[in-house]
């Protein structure tokens, strides 16, 4: 049941009396703010707040002479989208210096996590620590230093399995990452998981809420669906 604990007013100063009627988003927010409590959303960064494929297909395609676009790539496992003399070799790319660095800020997903934060929502970075990220660890700490500084690198967290993590909410764009989750999944659509059906998560004996969408206004929206 919700409660007046997180309303923060200046959820206001950006928008006017007229904008709730013109934007459901804001009405939702309202609402939102008010059964928040303090909930903890964890939001995955590559594919997600951060996109790295302008850097990676342009290296590939410099390197092996292709053309290949965001939008070709249309399976998770882009080794099989790049030209076969490339294949797996594509994951090399993750080890170069300033791959994560230089990792392009999806701008819609900033506005929408601060508008999270202004409603009192707690946000960890999660995302994952390979083998190939000799430089990952420093450069997605400076990232989101540059991109999120108000949050802080402090709230990242770097791990092989994520669903172990408790929170409310998680964001990810890759379905393996969620399976397991105890709170509400979001997958968040891009070009590589668009055939990945939605029923395919309900198999895990998981009953909580599972959503894909590409909006992150809807993501606001599930959060209001979170009573507290
Ligand atoms: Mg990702």
């Amino acid at each position: 049941m919700p409660f007046v604990l997180h309303f923060k007013p200046q959820i206001r100063e950006n928008s006017d009396a007229n904008s709730y009627r013109r934007n459901p988003i804001h009405l939702r927010l309202v609402i939102v703010g008010i059964g928040f409590g303090r909930m903890k959303i964890l939001i995955d960064m590559d594919g997600v707040i951060a996109n790295i494929m302008p850097l990676w297909l342009k290296w590939y395609n410099r390197d092996y002479h292709d053309n290949l676009k965001e939008e070709d790539v249309t399976d998770w496992s882009i080794e099989r989208i790049v030209k076969p003399e490339c294949g797996t070799r594509m994951m090399h790319y993750l080890g170069y210096e300033g791959f994560f660095r230089n990792a392009v800020p999806y701008p819609e997903a900033k506005e929408v996590i601060q508008r999270l934060l202004d409603l009192g929502a707690e946000i960890w970075f999660v995302t994952k620590s390979t083998h190939y990220g000799r430089y990952m660890v420093r450069e997605k700490s400076e990232w989101i230093a540059e991109h999120y500084p108000h949050i802080g690198q402090e709230k990242i967290l770097f791990c092989k399995y994520k669903s172990v993590i408790p929170g409310d909410l998680m964001v990810d764009d890759y379905f393996q990452n969620l399976r397991g989750f105890n709170g509400i999944k979001v997958l968040f659509e891009r070009p590589w998981n668009r055939n990945v059906a939605v029923d395919h998560f309900l198999s895990d004996g998981n009953k909580a809420l599972f959503i894909k969408t590409g909006s992150w206004s809807d993501i606001v929206g599930v959060a209001a669906s979170i009573h507290r």
